[in-house]
């Protein structure tokens, strides 16, 4: 698979998605034997097809390690490290584990699935000497963004004594929100910048003040020594973005906030996107370059007088559907998969919306 350039033609310099290369995969993401991988049972009959579903379309054929993994299992893969990622149903999350207790970017959809990532965190840690064990007990929660399928684990966590801790506006937006019980608000909050020093490990926290890029809260977790960054919504790997003016999102925003990320990682960075495979800072600044050229399309339609009907005919997202069609998530039941419609509409919406939807430079 070709990548695009601004124009849609092929460019061989461009990366392309969901082609992270296999050796690359292999290095990176410890998936272990299927017989050696921590598995645990969740007592949710709708995990079976959702999880089966997630992970046929997480690793297309391309990827595919061989791995078969198993309805009603949450797997914690060992990716580098003291760090482990849960690939949901929906979003990623990612646990670090050590002497002390264990942090948690993102907290999942619900109490049920983030009941399945403890129990595979305490899986985890058991398998280890008892010397060297970790403490599976989740102390801090750190939230890339206000959105249910990252937030819906906050209650069963804080319940248990977790500090949530987000970006300010994450508070703000959740209890705009309304109908959120306090108790799963975050208590701790930052502005720009926060580091936390956990387990060994430099967590480093960022929200590059944008006037809004997925939402208004978004934030990247950095763990630097393990080289790995979380960068929430902000990259969906084989999705468009999901844009909603009522959250302020433009896609110069994200562009923008993927750019400033990338000043933090190398080559050797693993990416955990938001959504999909894990990846790595040349797919990221892809991803990035792509949405950029769609979006100037689109909004240099929109500022030439065409209506939305139009645009939609000309189809301009059409041709990057390749590249970011090819994810499919379940949501309460449902197959949601990104197609060109849908962005050109989310990126009419939020042009029109506010005006920090303008072009990107
Ligand atoms: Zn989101």
């Amino acid at each position: 698979m070709t990548a695009l350039h601004a124009s849609g033609k092929p460019d061989a310099r461009l990366p392309t998605f969901n082609t992270v290369p296999r050796e690359f995969i292999r290095k990176v993401f410890v998936f272990e034997e299927e017989e050696k991988a921590v598995k645990v049972t969740v007592m949710n009959p709708s995990f079976g097809a959702i999880f089966t579903l997630i992970v046929a379309t997480l690793f297309s054929p391309g990827l595919c390690l061989g791995l078969q993994m198993k309805p009603d299992v949450i797997y914690a893969s060992n990716i580098r490290g003291n760090v482990y990622l849960f690939a949901g149903p929906m979003a990623n999350c990612v646990a670090l584990m050590g002497k002390d207790g264990t942090l948690l970017v993102d907290s999942g959809e619900d109490a049920a699935y983030a009941e399945g990532m403890q129990k595979a965190l305490n899986a985890r840690s058991s398998e280890k000497p008892r010397e060297t064990r970790p403490d599976p007990a989740v102390r801090l929660v750190l939230l890339t963004h206000k959105h249910f399928d990252h937030v819906g684990g906050n209650e069963f966590f804080a319940k248990k004594g977790a500090t949530i801790v987000a970006q300010e506006n994450v508070r703000t937006e959740m209890l705009d929100g309304g109908g959120v019980p306090s108790d799963v608000l975050p208590t701790t909050s930052f502005k720009e910048e926060l580091v936390l020093h956990f387990a060994d490990e430099e967590v480093v926290l960022q929200h590059y003040d944008i006037d809004g890029a997925h939402t208004r809260g978004d934030t990247v977790v950095f763990f630097r020594k393990a080289n790995i960054l979380c960068t929430g919504d902000l990259f969906l790997n084989g999705m468009f973005p999901h844009l909603d003016a009522r959250d302020g999102s433009n896609v110069s925003g994200i562009v923008r906030s993927l750019r400033r990320a990338a000043a933090l990682i190398n080559d050797q960075t693993i990416v955990i996107p938001g959504h999909g495979a894990i990846s790595n800072k040349k797919e990221m600044l892809g991803y990035a370059f792509l949405m950029e050229s769609l979006n100037n399309t689109v909004t240099g339609m929109i500022d030439r007088g065409m209506p939305l009907e139009k645009i939609l005919v000309a189809n301009p997202a059409k041709e990057f559907e390749p590249y970011f069609g090819t994810l499919k998530l379940t949501m309460f039941g449902n197959d949601y998969q990104s197609d060109p419609d849908t962005i050109v509409r989310m990126i009419f919406q939020c042009y029109k919306g506010g005006a920090s939807s303008g072009k990107t430079k």
